[in-house]
């Protein structure tokens, strides 16, 4: 069996779009296989001074508005192509939740995208996809 587990870091971009289709090649060739996909979401924090500002719930709730609406894209598309796959929507920063979620999972493949909604884009890599690659145990696969 090729990789048994397959996780895909997914934030809506062009990029995990095409990680996407890259992850669901791998895993109609691997049969068996399962597929886990990983969408972390932070509430945005500002600060004044040192101290913490807090933001009215309702712009709390577009953020995770936002962050269903990202993984309910993922899972039409997975459910038209008869992808049996695990979606998970988890608060945290984006690398730490991906790595985590990997090791906690006996994750054998970090399916990513090389660049993702923010950004500069002269960088080949997003601070998302550098950090996974630089601290993954298993091999990542980072869809250009
Ligand atoms: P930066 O975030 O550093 O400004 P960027 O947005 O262009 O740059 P990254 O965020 O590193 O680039 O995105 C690269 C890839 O990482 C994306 O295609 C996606 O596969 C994954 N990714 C990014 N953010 C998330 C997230 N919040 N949850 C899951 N995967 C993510
Ligand atoms: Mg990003």
């Amino acid at each position: 069996m090729l990789f048994s587990t397959i996780l895909l870091a997914y934030d809506g971009s062009k990029a995990a779009n095409k990680a996407l289709d890259r992850a669901i090649e791998l895993a109609k060739v691997t049969p068996g296989a399962a597929l886990h996909v990983v969408h972390a979401f932070e509430f945005p924090r500002f600060f004044i001074g040192e101290a913490l500002a807090p933001l009215p719930a309702s712009v709390n709730k577009d953020y995770y508005d936002l962050a269903v609406q990202t993984t309910e894209e993922v899972k039409k598309r997975l459910e038209t192509e008869g992808i049996n796959a695990k979606i998970e929507l988890l608060q945290g920063s984006p690398a730490e939740t991906i790595l985590k979620y990997a090791k906690d999972n006996a994750a054998e493949v970090i399916v990513i995208g090389s660049r993702g909604l923010g950004g500069i884009r002269e960088f080949v890599l997003g601070s998302v996809s550098h950090n996974v690659v630089q601290s993954a145990k298993i091999p990542v696969l980072v869809v250009k």
